[in-house]
């Protein structure tokens, strides 16, 4: 499902700011440490007995996040290969940032586009000089479907953005040049 173009800048402008809030410099970011710092409690799938394993495999195959009295918990499902694991983390950090309270498909669809500007933006391709799309997924530890989506909206962000920043986009070149230059 397409967002329209007004809430993908919102939502970009939402990732960048938990880059500053949680002063992400480093590459790739580490799922763990972020969701320790926003007080989420991490669990997986296996925690659950049999019965309950199967309900929430049903539910979601992936993951998903619970409000447990005041802080989140999310959920995932191990057996999923790491860079998936990943998204799905942050597919349902998303979910919080953006304060979802329905699962529906535009809200799907723009959990799946946070979890992707965060893990591989566009101005952090170009900053690091990344050519190939088996690059981008070195450098940030993503599935290659990410890496090639990630990689198709840079080449669009490249022809259409020219030498004009975003706010934004200068806030999070500016955060992460602290560390990499
Ligand atoms: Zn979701």
């Amino acid at each position: 499902m397409r967002l329209s173009d007004e809430r993908y800048e919102e939502i970009k402008e939402e990732v960048v700011e938990l880059y500053k809030e949680l002063h992400i410099t480093k590459f790739p970011v580490i799922a763990m440490d972020v969701c320790k710092q926003l007080d989420i409690v991490l669990k997986s799938y296996n925690q659950f007995n049999e019965r309950a394993f199967v309900a929430v495999i049903r539910a979601s195959e992936d993951g998903m996040v619970a409000k447990i009295d005041n802080h989140y918990e999310i959920f995932y499902n191990p057996s999923k290969d790491s860079a998936r694991v990943r998204f799905t983390i942050f597919h349902e950090i998303g979910h919080i940032r953006l304060h979802h309270l329905i699962h529906d498909e535009e809200n799907e669809a723009e959990a799946n586009f946070f979890a992707s500007y965060f893990l591989a933006p566009a101005p952090l391709i170009h900053y690091f000089n990344l050519e190939y799309i088996h690059e981008v997924m070195d450098k940030f530890w993503v599935t290659i479907s990410l890496a090639t989506n990630a990689f198709s909206r840079y080449g669009k962000w490249l022809k259409y953005s020219g030498n004009f920043y975003t706010q934004y986009e200068k806030e999070l070149l500016e955060l992460v040049k602290e560390e990499n230059t």
